[in-house]
């Protein structure tokens, strides 16, 4: 029993120790994933490497033609991966597929790699001469994924990252890899050369081999803040390009001309959605004026939403990841009681019927939120709104950019000019406008910032083709039959 690694284009057994990956809702244990061993590290890296000296030379419509085959494929079998999903993480079938679709988006946009990768070309830049930049890619590229979706984040960096050139050795979380297994056999089902993609799976350990190797020139993480801050460091010590996406703390501003109905049920789904574990998730609300009003209807609006199981229905989400994540939310909410939080909704005592050993989590709310709380500071990842009440849209702002982390925030209001003022004076990278997850598609990038994120080209878009490529700038005279007028000693002028 047990996951292979894909190494060397075969999928082969794991020499190294195995951790059980189990069923959020049952705790039964769906499989085992091995660790993969130092030995197992650099035959993946080594074969990526003897792999990029050809992938890099075949034509850039030729690496297009792969993803379209790759986007068909997991079009066709969409519901199977998000059945793995669901299996793995516990999210309902409905929210699986969506992780699965963000990350089809992604490869269709991989699909353009052609115009993606045009570079620029100036005629006449000086008498006879021309100045254009060819677009390359980098070599083998590692990517770092974590649990909360393995299907849609594994598809933001290995896609794209192949699309434009490098190869790629993928990591992803060790704690739902069947998704990632799955990615990867659809990947080699649609017609990827052995050695363009490896998968070796893994923690801490793994990841440093990766960090630390000398043939890996860049590295795209996604994960919590500290261990982003601890690859970016260490990855950019090691002199290597770095991307790394990190955790959050959301904001939703409602301004009391909003739609009262749409803020409500807009943050119950963007706080409550996919159990709170997602890095977008809206996990502070901050009230202007009388909306604060609300707070009994939201209350009401969140405890009327019940987990299950992933193909029960009427479930608004799943369990949490593991009984340590759930554990480590009762314990927030605890502190946030202790704090002096005002606890509206407790959703530490949920249990479902048929599911006695679940990850549960009820909804929570806080109201009387202040910054200097610990479920203010820190991210929760559970689904826990805390609430603080301003009395302007200018202390609304205020409050909002004085938080570290940048990744998305949303105002709800029926003001343009407030909108406006919003959009423009916010310091956080993603911004909704009556939208309360603003995730742009692939044709934008991911763009978190502060806290959020770490390096300079963002996650999928044309950042991401800049994160994957080189540029080479040529510069070329063609001599026509003009005798040579000696060497030239100084700059040329003109
Ligand atoms: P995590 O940081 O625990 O793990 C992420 C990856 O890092 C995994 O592959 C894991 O094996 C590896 N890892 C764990 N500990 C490590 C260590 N000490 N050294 C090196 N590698 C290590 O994150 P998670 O719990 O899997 O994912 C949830 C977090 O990811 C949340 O903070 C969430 O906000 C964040 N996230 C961010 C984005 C974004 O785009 N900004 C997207 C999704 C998730």
């Amino acid at each position: 029993m047990g996951l292979p690694l894909f190494i060397d284009g075969e999928f082969v057994d794991g020499a190294g120790e195995r951790l059980a990956v189990t069923d959020p809702a049952t705790q039964n244990v769906l499989t085992e994933v091995p660790f993969a061993t130092p030995d197992e590290i650099d035959r993946a890296v080594a074969s990526a490497l003897e792999a990029f000296r050809t992938w890099r030379e075949t034509p850039t419509p030729e690496r297009a033609r792969l993803m379209m085959n790759y986007q068909a494929l997991l079009k066709r079998h969409q519901d199977d991966i998000a059945k793995i999903v669901s299996a793995e993480t516990g999210k309902t079938f409905a929210d699986a597929k969506g992780d699965v679709w963000r990350g089809i988006e992604v490869v269709e946009y991989a699909c353009n790699v052609s115009s993606l990768m045009m570079g620029e070309t100036v005629e006449n830049v000086a008498h006879d001469i021309d100045t254009y930049s060819l677009v390359q890619p980098l070599g083998v590229c590692a990517g770092i994924t974590p649990f909360n979706f393995p299907a849609m984040i594994p598809l933001w960096m290995f896609p794209l990252a192949i699309a434009c050139g490098n190869t790629f050795v993928l990591k992803p979380s060790e704690q739902d890899p069947m998704t990632p297994n799955r990615l990867i056999e659809l990947f080699v089902e649609a017609g990827a050369p052995p050695g363009v993609v490896q998968l070796v799976h893994g923690g801490k350990e793994q990841v440093d081999a990766l960090l630390a190797h000398p043939d890996v020139r860049a590295v795209s993480f996604v994960g919590s803040v500290p261990v982003a801050q601890y690859v970016y460091r260490t990855g950019t010590q090691n002199l290597k390009r770095v991307q790394a996406m990190a955790g959050a703390k959301n904001h939703l501003v409602v301004m009391p001309d909003a739609d009262r109905d749409q803020v409500i049920s807009n943050l119950v789904g963007a706080s409550c959605g996919a159990a709170g574990q997602r890095c977008m998730a809206i996990s502070a609300a901050v009230f202007v004026g009388e909306s604060a009003d609300w707070l009994p209807e939201l209350r009401d609006a969140m405890a009327a939403v019940r987990p299950g199981a992933w193909d029960d229905d009427g479930a608004g989400y799943g369990p949490q990841i593991t009984p340590q994540a759930r554990a480590r939310i009762l314990d927030y909410i605890g502190r946030g009681r202790d704090e002096g939080a005002s606890l509206l909704l407790d959703g530490s005592d949920c249990t479902v019927d048929g599911y006695p050993d679940g990850n549960w989590v009820g909804p929570t709310l806080f109201a009387d939120v202040t910054p200097d709380m610990s479920i203010y500071r820190d991210e929760i990842f559970g689904p826990v709104l805390v609430t603080s009440a301003v009395d302007t849209l200018d202390e609304a702002i205020r409050f909002v950019n004085a938080n570290p982390y940048g990744n998305g925030t949303s105002i709800f209001t029926a003001s343009g000019a407030a909108a406006r003022r919003f959009q423009h004076e916010i310091d956080v990278g993603q911004v909704g406008i009556n939208v309360p997850i603003p995730v742009p598609l692939p044709f934008f990038s991911f763009t978190g910032w502060k806290q959020s994120f770490f390096g300079d080209q963002h996650a999928y878009g044309k950042q991401a083709v800049k994160f994957y490529t080189e540029t080479k700038t040529v510069t070329a005279r063609w001599f026509q039959d003009a005798p040579s007028q000696g060497p030239e000693m100084t700059i040329r002028l003109r």
